[in-house]
């Protein structure tokens, strides 16, 4: 399954287009499109808007789970979100930022970007807590999720 962000008016959440494709990483990931120049916005992962308390409810058990805490109480669940960016895989090493801002999730390019690169950015402290090996292959890579 393809899924590519048609370019969009501005004012739109997404500002670059991003494909979703088969990635060294893990599984599926995200791509630049096109050429993103540092610190742009590239867009948002939009979800389901939940309690913190249901997100580890929902966490547990799944190896692949898009859920983002945007307070100490409320998260959203991206995991049947159709933005393309919710395949955004985690990289010790990463080339995008994950900022929450008035409670959604939006992602800035850290560097420039040229079409075709893999999307990467750090979870920071994730659900996984520790338990899944980490592919991304940086040379500090932390080895674990
Ligand atoms: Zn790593």
């Amino acid at each position: 399954m393809a899924a590519t962000t048609p370019r969009r008016a501005p004012g739109d959440t997404q500002k670059f287009r991003v494909e979703v494709g088969p990635s060294a990483i893990d599984g599926r990931g995200a791509f630049a499109a096109e050429a993103i120049p540092a610190r742009r916005k590239i867009g948002e992962i939009r979800g389901e808007q939940i309690s913190v308390r249901e997100a580890q409810h929902r966490a547990r058990g799944l190896a692949r789970i898009m859920i983002v805490e945007i307070s100490e109480r409320r998260a959203i669940d991206a995991s049947r979100s159709a933005d393309p960016l919710r395949f955004t895989n985690h990289s010790c090493a990463p080339n995008t930022v994950l900022r929450i801002r008035q409670g959604r999730i939006e992602l800035y390019a850290m560097r420039d970007l040229a079409a075709g690169e893999e999307l990467t950015v750090h979870y920071g402290e994730s659900h996984h807590r520790g338990r899944l090996a980490c592919r991304c292959g940086a040379p500090r890579c932390s080895g674990r999720l």
